[in-house]
């Protein structure tokens, strides 16, 4: 297989039978490659000038990272980094992937998307829930330092533009959290940035709570809130700085308070949870009139 998206001429490469997990993941290899392909023959004809990617990763081909950090982050959640392996001596490629995107993780014959969370030049950081049943889960836990994960990517079609809207309400569930918290990230660490963010996040119990510095760390910002609610909150409200603690889930009734605050025609509206979280959310919000909506899934 060849290590870059395209041969010489630009054209993509056909991915070869074995890279194909057959489990009917989206999106599945060989679809990303029809797509490039389509969009290579139009630009083709049109006689672009196709430009050398620079991008470790690649769309339709997997690349070799080594794992180098396994951590235990909360209940049920790990910090999962992995290392660009580089056989080559190409030193003017970097990791790129925009906030909200996400990537495919191929371990053990199985391919499942993530999102990273954070990302240096050849290191990228994933935040993984772990399911006792999950398949995924299963070869996750079962990893260690040294062993290689293979990445393709990035996918995703969430496009941001800077100071483009007032406000952002990210509405998120679970492991959700990881769509959007590099999106306010980035824009906190913009200081050009004007837009004020407050990002709601749904979890199970306190123990569960990941991030928990890094969100800390956000709140200091005076463009960005956090609120999150806990379904089973036993022992009282705890004090976490800089975080507004909520008991319950994020309900109709949640979500219509803190969207009654907004204006509809300059609030952008991200969500990302179960698909069924989404879809209520999304209902929800269409309802008091919102348009500017962008469901991760
Ligand atoms: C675009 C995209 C980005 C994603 N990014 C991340 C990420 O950054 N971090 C992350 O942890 N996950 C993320 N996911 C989910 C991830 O891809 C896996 O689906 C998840 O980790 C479960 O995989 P699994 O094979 O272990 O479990 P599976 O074998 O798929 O599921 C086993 C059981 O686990 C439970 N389960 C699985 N997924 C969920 C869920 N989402 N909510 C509730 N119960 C569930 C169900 O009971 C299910 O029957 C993302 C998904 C998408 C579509």
């Amino acid at each position: 297989m060849c290590s870059d998206n395209n041969n010489e001429s630009g054209r993509p490469v056909t991915p070869s039978e074995e890279d194909c997990c057959h489990s009917g993941c989206d999106p599945c290899i060989f679809d990303v490659h029809k797509r490039l392909l389509e969009e290579y023959e139009r630009k083709e004809k049109q006689n672009v000038q196709m430009q050398k990617r620079k991008n470790i990763l690649n769309l339709i081909s997997y690349e070799n990272f080594i794992v180098v950090k396994i951590e235990e982050t909360s209940q049920c959640y790990i910090l999962l980094s992995l290392k660009y392996q580089d056989n080559s001596s190409n030193t003017d490629r970097k990791i790129i992937v925009d906030p909200g995107q996400h990537v495919m993780l191929h371990l053990c014959g199985i391919t499942k998307p993530f999102t990273p969370i954070f990302l240096t030049a050849d290191t990228i950081e994933f935040l993984i829930r772990l399911y006792p049943n999950g398949e995924f889960s299963k070869n996750l836990r079962n990893i260690k330092i040294g062993d290689i994960i293979r990445i393709r990517g990035p996918y995703g079609n969430f496009k941001y533009e800077y100071n483009s809207f007032e406000t952002i309400v990210m509405l998120s569930m679970g492991s959700g959290i990881t769509a959007v918290y590099p999106i306010a990230k980035s824009i906190i660490d913009n200081e050009f940035e004007e837009t004020k963010i407050h990002l709601i996040g749904g979890f199970q119990n306190i123990l569960q709570i990941p991030l928990k510095k890094e969100l800390q760390l956000l709140s200091d910002y005076w463009n960005f809130r956090c609120t999150l609610h806990i379904s089973q909150l036993e022992n009282g409200f705890p004090s976490i700085h800089g975080i507004n603690i909520k008991s319950g889930r994020i309900d109709k009734e949640s979500v219509c308070e803190i969207l009654e605050d907004q204006m509809t025609n300059t609030t952008l509206i991200l969500i990302c949870g179960t698909r069924q979280f989404n879809s209520s959310v999304e209902q929800w919000a269409r309802s008091m009139d919102y348009t500017h909506i962008h469901v991760f899934e």
